[in-house]
């Protein structure tokens, strides 16, 4: 069954969907961030997980990114949303606007951020790191809800659990940066490596740059708004979410003649733990391994 997965950030944890109910997943990666919600909204299939946990006691760096992915998977998502706060290094990104992201610079340290290695190698191609066809579409529902929306940008992700320094602020945006979190990766690499459509909606909460300031209660006032603005944006892009587009987009088959490790030197324990992973990539027939032969 397709279903639509929404990564709900900071603020965001829980959706109302109509005849809902909570399931626990494990995965090959361990447990999710928390129980998924699985549910509907306008005949449209849903399934909702709070990326920080329900009580937000997950930071970015503790946050099992790809136990969230391949649970996701398992249930079978295809089209992924996320949403995040972020802080803004562009004087006309102001807090409380949204913006979609198109482009993603790195700079997180210590996660893991590959379903791949124990035995096999993949290089996906991450140039356009979200699905341009489904942010698009996003795009069209918010502006057309009258919300002050971007589309395009570079998010910088940095390791936290805390905010720049004001010096990394300014070589972010010297570096073309647009706006700056601690989530989108490596979330992003694994919603492709796991072959999903996968865009963020990033709520600005605050300027990150000096000389741009917003204080203190006007950063909780944008966060609690946004926050509002967030689920109903949700709700609408869930209820509207077209069941299909003119333009197609390769994000379903992205794994498609990029695993290089020759059939023969895969572990077998390492292909059944990626079974929601590559399974439709492993042929049924031949040889003499109940794991198939060959990898298409
Ligand atoms: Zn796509």
């Amino acid at each position: 069954m397709s279903r639509i997965g929404i990564i709900g950030g900071t603020g965001l944890y829980k959706l109302g969907l109509e005849s809902s109910s909570e399931v626990e997943i494990d995965t090959p990666f361990g447990l999710p961030s928390d129980t998924i919600t699985l549910g509907e909204l306008a005949g449209n299939q849903v399934a909702f997980l709070p990326r920080h946990g329900k009580d937000h006691s997950i930071l970015p760096h503790e946050i099992n990114y790809r136990a969230n992915i391949y649970a996701l998977k398992t249930l079978g998502v295809d089209h992924l949303i996320s949403t995040c706060t972020a802080g803004s290094l562009k004087e006309e990104l102001h807090p409380g606007h949204v913006v979609i992201p198109d482009q993603l610079i790195d700079w997180t340290r210590a996660r893991q951020s590959t379903f791949f290695g124990n035995g096999i190698g993949a290089y996906v191609d991450l140039s356009e790191p979200y699905c341009p066809v489904q942010s698009l579409t996003i795009f069209k529902i918010i502006h057309e809800m009258g919300i002050e929306v971007h589309t395009g940008g570079t998010y910088i992700c940095i390791e936290g659990p805390q905010f720049s320094t004001r010096a990394e602020s300014e070589l972010f945006a010297d570096m073309g940066s647009d706006i700056i979190g601690m989530t989108a990766m490596p979330e992003a690499k694994l919603a492709r490596e796991a072959e999903m459509c996968y865009t963020t909606i990033a709520g600005i909460s605050d300027y990150s740059v000096c000389g741009m300031t917003s204080s203190r209660k006007d950063t909780m006032q944008n966060m609690h708004m946004m926050i509002r603005n967030l689920n109903e944006i949700l709700t609408q892009i869930i209820r509207r979410y077209p069941s299909h587009t003119d333009y197609e987009c390769s994000c379903t088959s992205a794994l498609k003649g990029t695993i290089i490790t020759s059939r023969s030197g895969i572990p077998f324990d390492t292909l059944d733990r990626l079974e929601a992973i590559i399974g439709k990539y492993r042929l049924e027939e031949g040889g003499s391994s109940p794991h198939g032969t060959i990898l298409k």
